[in-house]
């Protein structure tokens, strides 16, 4: 076979950002956007979209690192396993991965 062509997946949406930039930016740097959690649970339901700006009053300017190490599911009180960034304006949905790419 010719050449050396690595099977290619359907590129995630992205903003810009790296995956380890995101972890080390602040929460206060997202801003108007939407969190999305999800535990590893099949039977629980998605959770209701959060307000960055409702964690921000609760938490503080955190990182997403140490959100994403606080978010539970609000179903079972597990540890969310897939975490997405959402923010919806007038062209579409943007979503951006935090941790995990399970649908949600
Ligand atoms: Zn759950």
């Amino acid at each position: 076979m010719p050449g050396c062509t690595a099977p290619t997946k359907t590129a995630l949406p992205s903003t810009g950002l790296s995956a380890s930039r995101t972890l080390e930016s602040r929460l206060s740097s997202w801003r108007g956007w939407q969190i999305r959690a999800r535990c590893g649970d099949p039977l629980c339901p998605p959770n209701r979209l959060v307000c960055v700006g409702d964690m921000l009053s609760a938490w503080g300017d955190i990182t997403v690192r140490d959100m994403t190490g606080r978010m539970r599911c609000s179903v079972c009180g597990q540890r969310a396993q897939s975490i997405v960034l959402l923010k919806g304006g007038t062209a579409g949905q943007v979503i951006h991965f935090v941790r995990g790419t399970a649908a949600l």
